[in-house]
């Protein structure tokens, strides 16, 4: 293990595109905090990128809560190093229309995506800030565009592309980017929770969705993982306050 390894953190990393993107930047060569709100279910994961040859660490936290946010990244630089790349991926859904959505599903989602992400980078950048060199993708949402049902969510996800957009420029003169994805349908428990939900086969669901994608299939978990690994690169340095589309056709 080089002493010059670089250490990621991805939240929500248990799973779906979290998972992915844990894997994905073990075998590019970082060390990976797992972080998810229970830590036993980060074994798998964790078992995944020690596959690809990197260290990894399993940390339950719940990105919403300031004290443990605080303690998960302490651990991290001690256990793994001081983290220069975050992921803030942690993501739930309480999908409902405007008159029927409660103060707390308004709360969780608004917690969970926008608070959550505010936490963990504030804690993270001290890391990126004295390295001189970092890099921050948040998970945004086609959503952010508007989605019926989904009023907590949307305003979620526009939210972290204007998070985004002020970090690019606050921490910039430190070395550090900060970008957005913005994935369309991608198959994960979230989106098969959702066919659940209104009572679709999942199957029958992917297949509806991709006829309306114009490269006529769903989008996959490495699909994001990959874009992340471009982000979060040497090569992208210059690319700093985005918000990239990855949705299999033009959302924006
Ligand atoms: P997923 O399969 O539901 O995985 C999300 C993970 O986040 C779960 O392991 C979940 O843990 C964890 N999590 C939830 N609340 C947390 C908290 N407070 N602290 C720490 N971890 C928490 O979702 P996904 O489909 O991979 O989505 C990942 C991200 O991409 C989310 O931000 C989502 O909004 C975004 N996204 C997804 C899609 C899509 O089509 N799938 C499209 C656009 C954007 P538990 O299992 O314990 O709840």
């Amino acid at each position: 293990m080089s002493e010059n390894t670089k250490v990621a953190v991805v939240t929500g990393a248990a799973r779906g595109i979290g998972a992915a993107t844990a894997v994905r930047l073990g075998r590019e060569g970082f060390a990976v905090a797992v972080c998810d709100l229970d830590e036993a279910a980060c074994a798998a994961t964790v078992q995944a990128v020690e596959k690809e040859g990197a260290r990894a660490l399993a940390v339950g936290v719940d990105v919403s809560d300031s004290e443990r946010v605080e303690a998960a990244v302490e651990r991290i630089a001690a256990e793994l190093g001081p983290p220069v790349v975050l992921v803030n991926n942690a993501g739930i859904l309480r999908d409902n229309l405007l008159f029927k959505m409660s103060d707390d599903d308004w709360d969780a989602v608004i917690s969970v995506h926008l608070r959550g992400a505010f936490l963990m980078t504030r804690a993270v950048q001290a890391h990126m800030t004295k390295a001189g060199w970092g890099r921050i993708v948040n998970l945004s949402s086609t959503s952010a565009l508007g989605n019926r049902g989904q009023v907590n969510y949307s305003a979620a996800k526009a939210g972290l592309q204007g998070f985004t957009k002020t970090l690019a420029i606050e921490l910039g003169k430190f070395g550090v980017t900060a970008n957005a994805i913005a994935p369309g349908f991608i198959a994960t428990e979230m989106t098969a929770a959702t066919a659940a939900r209104v009572g679709v086969d999942f199957e029958a669901f992917k297949t509806a969705a991709a006829e309306q994608i114009p490269v006529r299939r769903v989008g996959t978990p490495e699909d994001i993982a990959g874009t992340v690994a471009f982000l979060v690169s040497e090569d992208a340095g210059f690319v700093s306050g985005q918000v990239v589309y990855v949705a299999g056709g033009p959302k924006a």
